[in-house]
Order: structure tokens, then sequence, then C-alpha cells
């Protein structure tokens, strides 16, 4: 329906609104949703400051380790001994450090396994699982975590030392002033978890067909708990979760291995000469100028060295600089293969990308997992910094799943044995192992994903402890970008993935908590730590910013805190500070809250401007009224009986009224039109004369805001002849009211659809309400064939067997990372 509407002469009213600082909102249930996030954020000092950068006194820790560790493959376990200097960059004195015993979160009665939950079904029935039974019978059998031989200090003298779960208080013998550092060294051993039983970040994967081993080591060496200007010592134990919060410092560690391994390992290996053979030195060589990956050790060669073991031993030299951990793989199964990855500016112009995998691990790995490092640096480099380190390497630790460590990263993803049809005559020349698609593209993503965490949070030293987010949900979103570059219609879990379609399902579900929640109590931790918080940056990237304003202040936070160790609120800052973007309602909603997008258009009233000049006005009235309301039924029906007015057939019945309507226009009414002109001042009078020549169509549209979560409108405007035109209305539309909008348009034509968000962009929930008019929903139905039922108690046995084994997948599978860290 076609309104016209009158010009009103506006009234400007000075308002004046002054708001306390505590804010009481005692009338109505008006909400801002752009109130300003400074008091709910930190006070800025001289360590953080109120731009998001590092303050003018910025300081961390510093601890430096000197390692020797061997691993005894008889029993499957490790002995080591270190020694720590740690610096003390802080203002504080400190009495006392804090040491994190990681692998105590798998021992007897650590606080971990203690608090573990049962399981419920999906309608709340108890569920025991075989692997919850088969990790409790190995418990029983093997004892694990740390034991603790000594803790000397650099002469050699007890220090004593207290135990609290996974963390350990070494009391200083003389207090540790600011600016100067202490040593002391530490001998411990434990048992080595098997990952697929026990469920860590390492361990060993046995090869049960030829009872061969894959050893790789994470949380293996005790280390510096950090100590930190927002939180003191972090005194928050491993429980599982919630990863790691870490000091940089320089690692030197010396690995003795059986003679017959190869060793992969965070930072540079010193001594080729003595743990590699001529050939693979030259190999190795060769790789380092390749622009393809070349063998260092070939297929062949592994499975030929995997057949025997030995008892003599090697010893692999690794330095690493500026790292926060050290891990490392060791295995006689290993083929390795490697190659060269140039970059511009940073300190390392050459990267040597490598990957280490069983036979078993054929023929995906040696195609994909190096060229994919490499692919994860070249990305990630673009949106932050060239790749920090000389090295990086992934290896193939078990069957899926990911983890990350300083140029070491875990990977998972095999293919399946073929097996060919007994009656095939070709089976000789067939592949002894096949894979999915979703295995490759499984592979290629898990492996961006953990090369992609060597920027975040490697080097941008987030608390993994306390904010998953901040590394799992930036990690992702880079993962995201870096994937859609691989390959397009990359298959990450469904076809033409968009990962805001996926995360709306998420956002709009009951059992959720908020993005800012600490690491252990996330509820759903894959989409709640991973895929939200990506989801948001893309819709910040491709919808709030743009992509030169994102693009930018995204590099300025990865550049600000590089090496250093950022909070939430200095990314929050840096992103505002450097796009020139207010977002504090973004991060509100997003971060703060549990709500989702959900914007419908509700109606749509288009108008023309009325001239108020009654001879033309009344004309067109009066066609507007015949338009719109129809001719009253009876008086039709009656004459089209033929049948007469008493008026019709007695002329003299007639008078003034029958000749006029009350669309004539009378002197009064002209008058009435001359003194509104005469009212006007002269701009308005212009604009109504303006008006009247435009003839534009004007529009209100309506808008409601479902979701709660304030979002920009991206309007797609269709016009009568069919021209599309984007429009992008900014988040701010919400800022007086963030449940309704009313929109005015002015167009010059007809206006026949509106839409919001057509390219699927705001991470909207529903689009059935975003279209006016709205649309008919189309699919094909298919039709419903009654079955009889039949009850096969065999295969059902057999189903339920199936179904709790793949339920135990489902339950530990994490959105854009399987199984993953
Ligand atoms: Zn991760």
């Amino acid at each position: 329906m076609r309104f016209r509407i009158f010009l009103l002469a506006a009234a400007l009213f000075a308002m004046d609104v002054a708001f306390a600082d505590a804010i009481r909102q005692t009338k109505s249930d008006h909400y801002d949703a752009f109130r300003q996030l400074e008091v709910d954020l930190p006070t800025p000092n001289v360590y953080r400051t109120a731009s998001g950068a590092p303050g003018s006194q910025y300081w961390q820790q510093r601890a430096d380790h000197r390692i020797r560790v061997t691993l005894h493959e008889d029993n499957r376990s490790i002995s080591a001994s270190e020694t720590i200097k740690y610096t003390n960059n802080s203002p504080d004195t400190l009495r006392y450090v804090w040491i994190q015993l990681d692998q105590n979160r798998f021992a007897d009665g650590s606080i971990a396994r203690l608090t573990e939950t049962a399981s419920r079904g999906e309608n709340g029935e108890d569920v025991l699982r075989y692997g919850t039974l088969a990790r409790a019978q190995r418990n029983a059998d093997v004892e694990h975590g740390f034991k603790i031989a000594s803790v000397t200090d650099s002469r050699g003298r007890e220090l004593k030392h207290t135990i609290v779960d996974t963390m350990m208080r070494i009391d200083l013998p003389q207090p540790l002033r600011s600016g100067q550092n202490t040593s002391f060294s530490i001998e411990w051993s434990f048992n080595i978890i098997e990952e697929s039983v026990i469920g860590g970040r390492g361990g060993y994967d046995h090869f049960p067909e030829n009872d061969t081993y894959i050893y790789f080591l994470a949380q293996w060496h005790p280390k510096l708990a950090a100590y930190t200007d927002y939180g003191g010592w972090k005194n928050q134990q491993f429980l599982g979760a919630g990863e790691f919060t870490q000091e940089f410092g320089d690692y030197e560690v010396e690995i003795t291995v059986p003679a017959d391994h190869i060793v992969s390992a965070t930072g540079v290996l010193q001594n080729e000469s003595a743990v590699l053979t001529a050939e693979q030195r030259r190999r190795l060589n060769i790789a380092r100028s390749s622009d393809k990956p070349v063998f260092i050790v070939t297929p062949e060669e592994a499975i030929e060295n995997e057949k025997q073991g030995t008892t003599d031993t090697k010893t692999w030299i690794f330095k690493a600089e500026n790292v926060r951990d050290f891990a490392w793989a060791s295995s006689r199964k290993f083929i390795w293969d490697g190659m060269i990855h140039r970059q511009e500016g940073g300190e390392f112009p050459e990267v040597l990308a490598m990957s280490f995998y069983p036979q078993e691990a054929e023929p995906l790995w040696s195609q994909y997992s190096t060229q994919a490092i490499a692919h994860t640096m070249e990305v990630y480099s673009r949106f932050s910094f060239p790749y920090p380190y000389p090295v990086a390497q992934s290896v193939n630790a078990w069957e899926s799943g990911g983890m990350e460590y300083p140029m070491i990263t875990f990977n998972g993803r095999r293919p399946e044995p073929f097996e060919a049809d007994e009656d095939d005559p070709d089976a000789d020349s067939k592949p002894e192992r096949t894979y999915s698609r979703r295995s490759k593209h499984g592979l290629v993503g898990v492996i961006i994903h953990e090369i992609g965490h060597t920027y975040f949070p490697m080097t941008v030293n987030s608390d993994e402890r306390q904010w998953t987010w901040m590394d799992e949900g930036i990690n992702s979103f880079l993962q995201y970008l870096a994937e859609l570059e691989w390959e397009e219609n990359f298959h990450n879990h469904r076809e033409n993935y968009n990962i805001l379609e996926y995360v709306a399902e998420y956002m709009t579900s009951e059992n959720q908590v908020p993005i800012m929640t600490q690491s252990d109590s996330i509820l759903q931790f894959g989409p709640n730590g991973y895929t939200k918080p990506a989801s948001s940056l893309v819709v910040l990237r491709e919808t709030v910013l743009g992509r030169e304003l994102f693009d930018f202040a995204f590099r300025e936070y990865a550049q600000r805190w590089k090496f250093k160790r950022p909070t939430p609120s200095d990314l929050f800052r840096t992103l505002e500070d450097a796009s020139g973007v207010d977002l504090d309602w973004f991060w509100r909603g997003w971060y703060y809250s549990t709500d989702h997008v959900d914007i419908a258009i509700t109606s749509v009233r288009e108008y023309k401007v009325s001239t108020s000049d009654p001879d033309i006005e009344m004309e067109l009235d009066r066609e507007e009224r015949a338009r719109v309301i129809p001719e009253n039924i009876t008086q039709i029906r009656n004459r089209e009986e033929g049948r007469k007015t008493r008026v019709d057939r007695l002329p003299e019945l007639q008078d003034f009224y029958n000749e006029n309507d009350e669309y004539t226009v009378t002197n009064a009414d002209r008058n009435k039109y001359a003194e509104l002109l005469e009212s006007l001042e002269d701009w308005e009078r212009e604009a109504l004369k303006r008006a009247a020549i435009d003839d534009d169509f004007i529009y209100f549209v309506d808008f409601e805001n479902i979701g709660g979560l304030v979002s920009p409108l991206p309007l797609l405007i269709t016009d009568v002849d069919g021209n599309e035109e984007f429009l992008m209305i900014p988040a701010e539309i919400w800022r007086k009211d963030y449940r309704a909008a009313t929109k005015l348009l002015i167009r010059d034509k007809a206006i026949a659809s509106i839409e919001v968000d057509p390219r699927r962009q705001t991470a909207d929930a529903d689009f059935s309400n975003n279209s006016y008019p709205s649309r008919i929903e189309k699919s094909r139905l298919e039709l419903y064939k009654d079955e009889e039922e039949t009850r096969d108690m065999m295969a059902d046995m057999l189903r339920v067997l199936r179904k709790a084994k793949d339920g135990e997948e489902d339950s530990e599978a994490v959105p854009l990372e399987p199984t993953g860290n």
C-alpha cells in the first residue's frame, strides 16, 4: 500500500542528559548496547596502555633451560636433568619461584583425575565408555606423573620445595631482587603415557601390527610458571582443557635415544655429523634449497629401519632461541622430508619446513604435509609478521588430532588400508591405502592450524590457561582464511563451508557461556573457544570494518605483542585504536554475552511526498481511495441486477452533493494552502517545491533485532526494474533502541524487494525473516513410504556397539580441528 506523507517542520529539542557514574535504569528497560567498555576493562597503567600497546615499563620474566634427557624404550620412560636460569625482570622481589609440573595431571590423586565427572547420555542415562574403562585400568597398572629426584641450587645444595598438584614451589635461599637472576637444577623421570589410552598432548603411539612406536614428548620437563604484571604467579592448576601460560627463554637440549631413531625437536639440530649418515646430510642440504619437498629418509629406508631395534644410543643436540616451550618426537619409523620456504623481511629469510611420519601415513603425508607447512607461513605472515623461527615441523604422532609447540607440531590423519576384492586380478597394482576427501582436507586443515599456532600463542604469547579464545579463536580465524586460500570450497566439515552459518547454530543453543569465560569452565569447548571467536573476526573483517581497516589493525596487534604477553583488553583496545572505529558494542555483544544475531525486516511502508496543494492532492486522494477501497459489493450487485436507486429515478432529489464529492476543492482549502506556504521558512518552501518535482519514493523500513546481538545491516535493495544495490548500514543504527529500528530510505525508483544479509556475512541465525516481501521457502520433500517394522536383533546389537564407539569420537570432536588443540 502506498501512502502520501506530510512534511513536518522539525522541532529540535535541546537534550540535556547527564549520566552519573553508577548507571541505574529505573524507567523502562532501555539497554545501551553501545555503552563503553572502559568500566569493565582493567585500568591502563605503565605496563599496558589505554591504546592497547605494551606500556613504557612493560616487563616479562625470562627462563633459560639446559636439559639432558634419555628415552628408555624398554620401559617407555624418560629420565632427565635440567638447569634453569631464571631472570627477574619484574619490579618485585621474589622469595620463591613456582614451577609447572604438567605431567602430574595424569598422576594418582591429581585434581584433574579426582574431579573427572561421569558421563551421561542424551536422555540423562548413565554411560560408561570403553575408553573411560581402559583409561582407569591403565592408570591402575602404570604410575604416571613426575618423579622429582632432586632440586638443587647452583652449588649442588638441596633446595626446599613443595609440590602442589601440577605445580612446585621452590623456596629461594636469598630473595631474588628486580633485575637479578638465579639458577637451580632439577632431576626427574616419568613413565610416558600411551596417548590413545590416557589422552593428552604427548605420549607414545603404538602400532600393534609390527609392535613399533612413535614417541612424542610434550609437557615433559619442569618449567617456570608465569609471573605477570596482571596476575602475579599463575596458580590455576592444569586440569586438561586450559592450556599453558608460559615464559620465553633459550633452550639447549641433549636427547639420547636408540641409535636407529630419527628425532624431530623444537629448535635447530647442532650435531648433524654425529647423528645423520653422510647420505642423509647430503639430502638435507638439497632440501635447504629445494622449493619442493625432498626425502631425507625415504619410505623404503624407513620401512627397512623399523624392522629391527638396537641397544646402541645416539645423542641429538638441539638449540632454540626465544621459545616458550620445547617438545620433541623420536621413532625408528620416521620417513623424513623437507623443503625451503622463502619469506620477505624478518630474521629468517629462509625457513626449513620438514615433516616426519611413518609408512602408515602414506601416501597422504609426503604429498601434503610439508606443502601445508609452507602454505601456512605464506598466509599467516601476510596477516601478522614473518615466521619468527628457522624451522617449522609437522610430525605424524597420532591417528587424528593436533597439538602445537614452538617450531614443532603433532598432527593426525592417516589413510585407510585398502582391501582389494578377492577376485580382483589387478590387486597387486592397487595402492596399499586410500583416503577420503575429508581426510585430505582434515590433514591440511590440522597442519595449517597447528603450524599457525607458532604465531598465536607461541609468539603472541597469550595466557591460554585463562583464555582459550585468545589463541584458538584467533588461530582458527586465520586457519579459515588459509584453508580458503589453499583450495576453493575447502571441505571443512561440510561443503561450501561458511563458518558464519555454522556458528549461528551454536549461538542459538541454550548450553553455552560467553567467550569471556575461563578455559576450564567453558561449555562446548570447540564452538566457544574456536568457532565463535573465529567467526566474530570474520564478521569484523568482512562486515564491520572492511578488509583494509581490519587487516591494518590486526597486524598492528600481532606486531605490538610479538614475543610479549597480551590480555583481552590489549586486543580489544588495539583493534579500536588502529582502526579508528568504536567496537565496544561488538566486544560487549560477541564476547561478553550469549546473544546471537537474528535480524528481521518486519514492515516496509512506501510514501510519496504530499505537495499540500489541494488542486493536486484532492484529485490524487480521490484516485487513491478508488484504488485502495473497493466499491461496496451490495451496491455493485444491485447495479448488476439493473436496480435503479430512487435518486436516479427521481432527478428532482439531486442537489449540490450529487455533483461534488468530498474531494472537491473549496476556496477554504485554497486559502489554507496559501496560509501554509506563508508560514513556511524559505528553505522549507524550497524543499516542498523540490519534492514535488523529484517525486521520490519514500520508504519506512522496520527492522527488529530478535537475537539481541546488535549487527550491521548489509541490505540488498532491488528496484521494480530489477536493478540491485548493496547498502551497508552500520550497527550504530541500534544505538537508541537495540531491539527495533526504522530506517528512512528515499529512492527515485520504487523498491520491489529488500533483503538483509544476502551474502551471509553477519552470522544471522534465521534467514526466513530477512526478506521483504517474504519469500516462499523452497526445498524438496522426500515421499514417505511406510515400512513394516522388523527386528533383526543381531544387527541391532552390532549397531549399539558401533554407536558407542562413534559417540565417543563425536564427543571429542572439535569444529575446525577434530580432536585437536
Ligand atoms: Zn589449536
